[in-house]
């Protein structure tokens, strides 16, 4: 399978081109596109290691190989955000087309075995799902959303009691999130970012 140069030398320093590294690398790539280089684009991510590691490869700002890493929940996969025109890109991928399928899972567990044909079957599952992952529409892969965000230069004395959306009544700052006002936490960007 031919795969774009940094992405080959991407597999190469991890060893090998998992799907999880070419999904980092197509989202990371995505992005780069998107705002015209990853210069002032700040990451953040959950997921598996080979996905981190493709995105911190690829990561620039605020210095290079820098990706937020949360530890609790968030309502995305991975998080771009351009500061400089405040519009973030929040990704959701879609398991069941950027995983293993449960055939190939049940093959891997065969891979040791007495059927040499196993091998084969199992090298072109993954063949195919990494082709669809660096070369397939993308929307097939995951949901991208691009929102706008802003922090409101609000007075203290003048913020509301609480979030209109969670209710909370500890925040310090409003965020603009495409229409909705709310609080730093219902925004869904990192909060360290929102300064
Ligand atoms: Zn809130």
């Amino acid at each position: 399978m031919l795969v774009p140069l940094d992405l080959a030398a991407l597999a190469w320093k991890q060893s090998h081109l998992s799907p999880e590294l070419a999904l980092g690398w197509r989202l990371g790539r995505h992005a780069h596109d998107c705002f015209d280089g990853l210069d002032r684009v700040r990451i953040a991510a959950t997921g598996h290691a080979h996905t981190l590691a493709a995105l911190e490869r690829l990561a620039r700002f605020p210095e290079p190989g820098m990706v937020v890493k949360p530890a609790g929940l968030r309502p995305w996969d991975m998080l771009f955000y351009h500061e400089p025109t405040a519009t973030a890109l929040k990704v959701v991928c879609i398991s069941r087309r950027t995983t293993l399928s449960p055939t190939a899972i049940e093959l891997e567990d065969k891979l040791n075995g007495d059927d040499p044909t196993v091998a084969d079957r199992y090298q072109e599952e993954l063949d195919g799902l990494v082709s669809n992952i660096v070369n397939g529409n993308l929307t097939g892969l995951c949901f991208v959303q691009e929102i706008r965000c802003r922090v409101l230069d609000v007075e203290k004395s003048k913020l509301p009691a609480s979030c209109p959306w969670c209710q909370s009544r500890s925040f310090t700052r409003l965020i603009e999130v495409d229409d909705h006002i709310c609080c730093p936490a219902c925004s869904g960007l990192e909060p360290d970012w929102l300064v």
